[in-house]
């Protein structure tokens, strides 16, 4: 008998429809693991993110009737990827072995978490859970994932290809993933920096079980941004090489500008004096935006503001 101690951290943002049966298939693989004698114990752990519905008072009475769940109840909602956090936070300073993150929408297939266990047990410290298909997700969501993919990867961030937060930690990564002073998360991302030994799992990618997805597009598109700019710089790279082209183009323009006004056809020149002034204003105003973005980074950065605020607990 081992005596693995394992915590599944789940965020929740107004899940009030799916908590039941997300409860009840996690408390089941718990217990399938205990039984099987793969972990001594085993914790549900809910971080509440500021909840607008009754997903709190759920979670409270879940524990009540659930020796497994536990709950965290953020003051505010932070979002998914600092609610993790706080939820990875507390099992890093914990007496728990490792812990899985997976979401509360029973998107991701929960017996995974089974053969997460089977790689830690064997000695891996993470262990990705790996979408096989993006067949229950539409034509837009399967192709922009699909760019965002190859656009990081392009732009130098290394992520593994179609993970998104379904993984297994054990303590050590966590600890050393909390040891991370930035702000900006984007955990996918910086739990391939640390170095330690992996692992993936693959499954097929489910319907949310109840509820709206709380990523819109917008969302989406904003996770995507941020996800580049904290992990490269190349973009700025790129502001330098194409404000290089530019200049070379005008070089050519210039020439062609002074052969024109010596022929004295100078009137003709609006159509292109017009694009042109679009175009490289357009340009410069791309080029300033991002290095808006990274300012805004380093300003969020330097405040060194809480990630999160803990109102209350039950059963941890
Ligand atoms: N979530 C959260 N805070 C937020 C938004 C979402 O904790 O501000 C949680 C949500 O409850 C879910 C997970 O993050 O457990 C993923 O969200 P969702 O399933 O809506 O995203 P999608 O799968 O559509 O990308
Ligand atoms: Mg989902």
């Amino acid at each position: 008998m081992n005596g693995v101690r394992l915590v599944i951290v789940v965020p929740c943002y107004n899940e009030e429809e799916v908590l039941k049966e997300t409860t009840r298939q996690l408390s089941n693989v718990l217990a399938r693991m205990e039984k099987e004698e793969k972990i001594a114990e085993g914790k549900i752990l809910y971080v509440d993110d500021g909840s607008k519905d009754l997903t709190w008072s759920l979670i409270e009475q879940l524990s009540e009737s659930d020796r497994y769940v536990g709950g965290l109840k953020l003051a505010h909602n932070v979002g998914h990827q600092q609610a993790l956090w706080a939820g990875l936070e507390l099992v890093a300073g914990s007496d728990y072995d490792a812990a899985v993150s997976i979401d509360a929408d029973l998107q991701d297939d929960v017996n995974a978490i089974i053969e997460m266990v089977d790689y830690f047990l064997q000695g891996v410290d993470v262990v990705f859970g790996v979408r096989r298909e993006r067949k229950t997700d539409t034509f837009f969501k399967k192709h922009t994932a699909q760019l965002f993919y190859k656009l990081m990867s392009t732009m130098g961030g290394e992520i593994v290809y179609n993970h998104a937060d379904f993984r297994l930690m054990s303590k050590r990564s966590l600890k050393a993933l909390v040891a991370f002073p930035e702000r900006n998360l984007f955990l996918r991302g910086m739990v391939c920096l640390l170095g330690y030994t992996t692992a993936s799992v693959y499954y097929d990618r489910k319907e949310r079980f109840a509820g709206e997805s709380k990523y819109p597009f917008t969302k989406m598109l904003n996770f995507a941004l941020d996800g580049i700019t904290s992990f490269s710089v190349k973009p700025l790279r790129l502001i330098t090489t194409s404000g290089l082209i530019f200049m070379m183009v005008s070089f050519f323009a210039i020439i062609y500008a002074l052969v024109e006004f010596i022929s004295g056809n100078v009137i003709r020149g609006w159509t292109s004096l017009l694009i042109s002034v679009w175009f490289i204003g357009g340009a410069i105003l791309t080029a300033v935006g991002i290095i808006g973005e990274y300012i805004g980074k380093i300003y969020k950065e330097v405040k060194r503001r809480p990630r999160y605020l803990i109102e209350k607990e039950v059963n941890l």
